[in-house]
């Protein structure tokens, strides 16, 4: 990179250290030419992609508005806060590895439910008759149904 000091072209690096516990590289540079030493920082960047709603229009990824939506699902649920924070790091990485810089929002709650579907069923079904605002109850029914359906293999924690 160009010298912040004289613009000039060629600069080495003269030390090179992880910083913030790994997450940056501090690199210190001198000029070749006008011989002034400098720091840069390198950080990896990870974008959130931007998402678009069913309206077409575009919103910012907001991690606060998400995990408020799985705590309302998961309320008075037998699921620990470290659970429901492993969920939310397997969504951002999901988003993050998408390398999309725009992902529909209709993705985002597929995966939501993935993810809550893993942790309880009934937070699934509570976050999907709100997310998926089923059109009629027989709509609702079936989803129902088809959980049941899947409840058939024998569970660790279910009581005799
Ligand atoms: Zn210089």
């Amino acid at each position: 990179m160009h010298c912040p000091f004289c613009s000039a072209e060629e600069t080495k690096v003269i030390d090179s250290r992880l910083v913030a516990e790994g997450d940056q590289v501090r690199r210190r540079r001198e000029c070749l030419a006008c011989h002034e030493r400098f720091t840069t920082y390198e950080i990896a960047e990870l974008v959130m992609p931007r998402i678009i709603k069913q309206d077409g229009t575009r919103e910012p990824f907001d991690e606060a508005k998400m995990r408020a939506g799985l705590q309302r699902a998961l309320e008075k649920r037998p699921v620990s806060v470290e659970s429901i924070e492993t969920a939310i790091a397997n969504i951002k990485h999901f988003l993050q590895a998408t390398g999309e810089r725009e992902v529909r929002s209709r993705r985002l709650g597929e995966k939501v439910m993935d993810e809550l579907r893993e942790l309880d069923e009934v937070a699934y079904v509570r976050f999907a008759s709100v997310y998926r605002s089923f059109k009629d109850l027989h709509e609702f029914r079936q989803e129902i149904d088809r959980l049941e359906g899947q409840e058939r293999e024998p569970e660790p924690s279910s009581q005799p």
